[in-house]
């Protein structure tokens, strides 16, 4: 299973020399590498939404597949319920992915503009500090509420004394609520303040791949020395140490190094210590002597703060009744609240659609099936609504529009209603091939030319105003034409 793993993790690496990271981001969070059966490699993905960017990307990724498993064929995608709930083994921390790449140009001029002085990289031999720690992670750009203020409290207080009086520091909740934000910010935060103090910030796996390694390769001491020179030690997500025993004893010897040289020592985890499955127990009482925070999911308004935060990091811009929307509506985790804005963007950059409602609600139903959306009552009826008369078409545009009906039925002159009504005539036309004759007699007082006119109209605005083919592409795809 890792194996598949990792030669899908170097499948994606490969693939974002040649697609948008946000791509990646947006489209291969949940996927994996399931099999490979008579040379044909069994990629699972989420759900069907994700299927035409895949099948897209198909010729692309055999190639890419061809220089790992030189006699793969073909690629054949099927949805995958482990994969969909985000349990699959194989799955590639896409994130965390793309932060170890090299940097792409346009990050690289970011970058440059912000990097810190790194004084310490040779000392520590390089690889950990400047990459994993992600500078965009601050205490100030971490939205408080009353779910996560301990959490947030206690790294602000450690950030100020590392080393003093909470430590270690242990931070607890599920997945996407903000830990790995919180004890990178703390990191920056400490450099910030003081450029000598050593921070080494690493995830469990990471750690525990050094581990194996040094073991086999025999230099266990060189990497305890390494590291007992620290400042400030953080690992993140430690749940992983469950089952690594040598790593917990490792662990359990520079913990006590460490905590003896007063040190500070800061820890993730998705449960409280005493949950973890260790077989060092003395490392769950390690853990539990310093400050335990927990973090739960943040209430509606912290949510819709952080959605704001996100929508203006991510340069998209989206009306508050949508923030309120995706705010109200996320009940798992930042994350996935996250992930709903990300592939609102790509709706947006990709399609050409600008979001509703109704398109967002279809990706939240996507990310989480059989989730009731509140807050938006043509759910019902959408789900079968398929346009399939002018009366359809007429209404769903007068719902976009904000329109009366009757006027647009009528013989207004009033650009307000002409416009809906031009529209009304060349979606009908267009998608549901009515002859000119019918949509004439449908709206009051018109004849064929008249309403081969406005056609033309539609037609020409369309090369003309990029909102109004905004606007048609995303009621055809509201409308299901
Ligand atoms: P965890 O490590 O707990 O799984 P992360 O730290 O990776 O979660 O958080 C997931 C995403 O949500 C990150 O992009 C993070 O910036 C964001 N996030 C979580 N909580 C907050 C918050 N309170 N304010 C701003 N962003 C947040
Ligand atoms: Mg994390």
């Amino acid at each position: 299973m890792t194996d598949f793993k990792m030669a899908w993790e170097a499948v994606l690496r490969e693939l974002s020399v040649h697609i948008p990271r946000s791509q990646l981001l947006t489209w291969c969070q949940r996927s994996a590498l399931l099999n490979i059966e008579e040379d044909i490699l069994i990629l699972g993905i989420q759900s069907d939404f994700y299927r035409g960017w895949f099948e897209k990307q198909k010729p692309q990724i055999l190639q890419i597949a061809k220089t790992i498993f030189k006699d793969v064929k073909g690629i054949e995608i099927i949805i995958d319920k482990e994969v969909a709930s985000g349990k699959h083994l194989g799955i590639v921390d896409i994130p965390h992915l793309i932060k170890n790449l090299e940097p792409d140009e346009e990050e690289e001029r970011k970058i440059k503009t912000r990097k810190l002085p790194n004084r310490h990289e040779e000392k520590l031999e390089g690889e950990f500090i400047s990459k994993i720690i992600d500078e965009r992670f601050t205490l100030r750009n971490f939205v408080v509420g009353e779910e996560n203020q301990l959490a947030h409290a206690a790294c602000r207080a450690v950030s100020d004394d590392p080393g003093g009086a909470y430590n270690p520091l242990f931070i607890y909740g599920s997945v996407g609520l903000g830990k790995t934000h919180l004890l990178q910010a703390t990191a920056n935060e400490i450099r910030r303040k003081n450029q000598e103090t050593l921070v080494v910030y690493l995830t469990t796996e990471n750690f525990i791949a050094e581990v194996v390694e040094a073991i086999q390769k025999r230099l266990m001491e060189k990497v305890r020395q390494k590291y007992r020179k620290v400042d400030v030690f953080i690992l993140d997500d430690i749940q992983f140490l469950a089952g690594k025993d040598r790593t917990q004893e490792v662990f359990f010897h520079l913990f006590n190094d460490l905590y003896a040289s007063k040190k500070q020592i800061i820890l993730s985890s998705d449960r409280p210590p005493l949950e973890l499955e260790l077989t060092e127990d003395r490392l769950k009482s390690r853990f539990s002597m310093g400050m335990i925070a927990d973090i739960k999911l943040p209430d509606f308004e912290t949510r819709l703060a952080i959605s704001k935060i996100k929508a203006q990091e991510m340069g998209i811009m989206l009306d508050d009744e949508l923030l309120n929307f995706i705010a109200f509506n996320v009940h798992h985790s930042i994350r996935e609240l996250e992930g709903v804005m990300l592939q609102t963007k790509a709706q947006i950059e990709l399609q050409g659609i600008s979001p509703t409602p109704k398109s967002v609600a279809k990706i939240l139903k996507e990310l989480n099936k059989g989730q009731k959306i509140l807050g938006y009552s043509e759910e019902e009826k959408s789900s079968t609504g398929l346009a399939r008369t002018i009366e359809d078409v007429l209404e769903g545009v007068c719902d976009y529009y904000q329109v009366p009906k009757s006027e647009v039925l009528g013989t207004s002159r009033n650009r307000e209603f002409v416009v809906p009504r031009q529209i009304v005539m060349y979606l009908v036309k267009k998608h549901l091939k009515l002859s000119l004759q019918i949509i004439g007699e449908f709206f009051t007082g018109r004849d064929h030319t008249s309403v081969m006119h406005s056609l033309k109209k539609v037609e020409q605005a369309k090369k003309d105003d990029p909102n109004l083919w905004r606007e048609l592409n995303t009621l055809t795809k509201e409308l299901g034409l």
